[in-house]
This record gives C-alpha cells, sequence and structure tokens, in this order.
C-alpha cells in the first residue's frame, strides 16, 4: 500500500477512535471552538514565575497556565495523539499573548529555533510540535526560523523523569550544525510546554556557545 492511502487510512481510525469535538464543549467537528478558545486564560507580563534552569536562558515569555484544562487538553492532544492540526488554535493563542504583551518587535527581531525533536521521536510522532508553532510565528512576523540545532541523543522522556533526574538526561543533548545563521543574533527558542527548563536552558548553552548574542525562550504553558 503506498504511503499516502496507509497514512489516510490511519487517520480515519484515528477519527474513530477520536472523534474530533471541542474539548470544552463538546461541539463536533473541531478540537476547541472559538468560544472557548478565547476562554483560554492569557497572561499579562510582567508575571514572575520560579524557572527551574534557567542559567543561559535571558527571559522566559510563557503564554498562558497548563492548569487550565482546555488547554492542557489541547497541548495532550496535540503531543501525545498524534493530531498535528492543532498548531492553529496553539499558534493563536501565542499571537494572543504576543499582541496583549506587546512583544512584536521582539520576535521580528530573533531568529526562532524549535526546540527539536530526535529523528528516531521524530518518525514516531510524524511532526514536531515545536516546529509548527515556530512555523505560525515566522509566516507572522516574517521571522526566519534556523533549524541547524539538532538533538544527537536521544533521550528519554523528560515526562518520565523525576525533577532532579532531567538536568542530567538533556546534558549534550542538542548540537548546532553551523553557527553562521546565529552569530551575533538573538534567539527565541520556541517551544509547548516547560516544567524545570532543562531542555531551553542546555540549548541556550549550546546557542551562547556558538555565538549567540541573547537567547529568549518563548512556550505556551508552564507544566
Ligand atoms: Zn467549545
Amino acid at each position: 500500500m503506498p504511503a499516502e492511502k496507509i497514512k489516510k487510512y490511519l487517520i480515519y481510525i484515528r477519527n474513530i477512535l477520536f472523534p474530533k469535538k471541542c474539548v470544552s464543549c463538546n461541539q463536533a467537528d473541531l478540537w476547541i471552538c472559538q468560544k472557548c478558545l478565547d476562554k483560554v486564560p492569557i497572561r499579562q507580563l510582567p508575571e514572575f514565575e520560579k524557572i527551574r534552569y534557567q542559567d543561559y536562558i535571558d527571559k522566559i515569555y510563557i503564554t498562558s497556565y497548563y492548569n487550565d484544562n482546555n488547554i492542557k487538553k489541547i497541548i495532550d492532544l496535540f503531543k501525545f495523539k498524534w493530531q498535528e492540526n492543532l498548531e492553529k488554535p496553539l499558534t493563536y493563542l501565542i499571537l494572543k499573548f504576543i499582541s496583549k504583551n506587546k512583544l512584536s518587535t521582539l520576535i521580528s527581531n530573533s531568529i526562532l529555533i524549535p526546540i527539536p525533536l530526535h529523528k528516531r521521536r521524530y518518525l514516531e510522532r510524524g511532526f514536531n510540535q515545536s516546529e509548527l508553532l515556530a512555523g505560525g510565528l515566522s509566516k507572522k512576523y516574517n521571522t526566519p526560523i534556523c533549524t541547524d540545532l539538532i538533538r544527537k541523543k536521544y533521550t528519554k522522556h523528560q515526562t518520565l523523569l523525576n525533577l532532579d533526574k532531567r538536568q542530567k538526561n538533556i546534558v549534550d543533548a542538542f548540537v548546532l550544525k553551523n553557527n553562521k545563521s546565529i552569530l551575533g543574533r538573538n534567539i527565541l527558542l520556541v517551544d509547548d510546554v516547560i516544567t524545570t527548563g532543562a531542555s531551553l536552558n542546555e540549548a541556550a548553552r549550546i546557542l551562547r556557545q556558538a555565538g549567540a548574542k541573547k537567547v529568549n525562550a518563548l512556550v505556551l504553558a508552564k507544566n
């Protein structure tokens, strides 16, 4: 069977197993309706939240709250259940956060770097959720995306580890293919959820070592 056909078939099965309906009000045929999406709380800066690992990151921008039920359900669907069309509502929330906090200059003056997945995990999932979010931002603000940051180490899911082991698990997980595009530039790392900050911090360490000027991070929610 050709790959396209197999994919269509799998999507068909998946839609039976997980019928599409609004995660909040059950309206059919969409994952979140506009009304429920607009109820997701968007943070107002400055809002301080302690992140365990952030020595190499200048500033971390967090769009919303993972304990908000709707956003948690959407992110989990996006990440764990192979639902790739969720970048639209999630990007919508990030754009709302950017406009509410007047961060558009920050975005357009940066180079976007999505936190990469290891090739094996990418194949398992079929897409990189951070890349899709960065793609939405890049489109809106005409900001370049750099995909030279590679995940060379296949690590255990950070979510399966206790908070102390996460830092150790991620050390030397990333490598930068070449530093031309980031030299002396401001970087904005993009990821979906931040917990301890171990992954973002390790990516920032590599980028700084390679000559990046500032490294900020933008995420959807803090777990
Ligand atoms: Zn709804």
